[in-house]
């Protein structure tokens, strides 16, 4: 008999869009053969205000690649009501990316659930969300990375006395050019790099509206290099591709817009560099206890020769195009096999 897999798409999160059209890729992948001979699909749409959709609605939405908006009175149903047909699921595929999807908090519910899911469990998934757990994971586990300092939304919110001191030990400590960033975040989103004191203010306040815990980093002038990683107790590294593009920094704009930025795989690099990333993308991955599947991004600053690891991400862009199939793709590992060994190791992971 065929596996039953559940397809988890779309969320609450500003990756909605980029969620369908992952999906759309992934569903591709399991319906053709061979892996359409192996499982049968069960879609299930999550809206953006989070009502769970399965049957005709999580199929228009796959088929067409358009979100259901909110207004739409097809989708006005209560919230916490999950649709029956979820109880057949013997397998998820969870393709949601950002916050309410590759946090841990869907798949805490996977888990209680007692369905085995791809990809990384809760602890891997929320390390893998928030910055500043990531960055504690990584230098525990010896990885190089920029200086940064933690920030809370207190200190740039509640007490005016405190803030101007933090943005002088920002200045004193970091300097500029800095980034400053929601620590649980994604796409770029609530990102700025500032340059001067009064865009360091309002990038804080700015950051500060997402999300509790920020982040402040040095900026680096370095190569965008990523690696792709797949397993689950014994993880291998993909080749090692890159991220090239004109606009200031990879912001949402230049990631989301068609032909702003270019993959360029394998990435032109010494031998022993893209070695490097590899070795340190494994261990980023074992740092957070990840499992399935992750795409680690790490800077090369050509000056000085050095890697230093930039962030992990437990669900990464997978349409088609996106940097992880495509890394596999030229490591010699087809779209829908990747899909199919995903599958296979959820279920050895449970
Ligand atoms: P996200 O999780 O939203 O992708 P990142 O931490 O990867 O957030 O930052 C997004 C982009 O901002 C990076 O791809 C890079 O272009 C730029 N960036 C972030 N931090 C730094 C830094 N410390 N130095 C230089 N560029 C940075
Ligand atoms: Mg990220
Ligand atoms: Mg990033």
């Amino acid at each position: 008999a065929k596996l039953r897999v559940g397809l988890l798409f779309g969320g609450c999160s500003g990756e909605h869009e980029v969620s369908i059209a992952s999906a759309r890729a992934i569903a591709s992948a399991l319906t053709t053969p061979p892996n359409g001979d192996r499982y049968d699909l069960l879609p299930v749409y999550i809206q953006k205000e989070g009502c769970w959709q399965a049957g005709r609605l999580a199929q228009q939405v796959l088929e067409t690649g358009v979100a259901l908006s909110d207004s739409d009175p097809a989708a006005a149903i209560h919230r916490w009501q999950f649709p029956s047909a979820i109880a057949e699921v013997e397998v998820w595929f969870p393709v949601l990316h950002g916050p309410n999807g590759e946090d841990g908090t869907v798949q805490g519910l996977l888990r209680l659930m007692q369905v085995p899911f791809v990809g990384s469990g809760v602890l891997a998934s929320a390390m893998g969300m928030d910055k500043l757990a990531m960055k504690m994971a990584f230098a525990h586990a010896g990885l190089p990375q920029v200086q940064y300092l933690a920030v809370s939304r207190g200190e740039v919110w509640s007490n005016p006395c405190v803030f101007p001191q933090l943005c002088d030990r920002i200045e004193t400590t970091l300097g500029y050019p800095c980034f400053v960033k929601p620590a649980n975040l994604g796409s770029s989103v609530g990102i700025s790099k500032v340059r001067t004191r009064g865009q360091l203010e309002a990038a804080l306040d700015a950051a500060a509206s997402y999300d509790r815990r920020l982040i402040v980093e040095a900026g680096v002038v370095a190569r965008e290099v990523e690696c792709a990683i797949l397993g689950n107790d014994t993880p291998r590294a993909s080749v090692v591709g890159e991220i090239t593009y004109q606009s200031d920094f990879y912001d949402y704009e230049t990631k989301y817009t068609l032909g702003r930025a270019d993959l360029v795989i394998p990435a032109k690099l010494p031998t022993e560099i893209a070695e490097t990333v590899q070795t340190m993308a494994i261990q980023a991955f074992k740092a957070i206890d990840g499992a399935g599947l992750a795409r680690v991004d790490c800077f090369y600053i050509e000056a000085s020769g050095a890697v230093l690891i930039n962030e992990i991400n437990t669900l990464p862009g997978f349409t088609a195009t996106s940097m992880y199939p495509q890394l596999w793709q030229h490591s010699g590992l087809e779209f829908s096999e990747l899909v199919h060994q995903l599958v296979q190791l959820a279920l050895a992971g449970s």
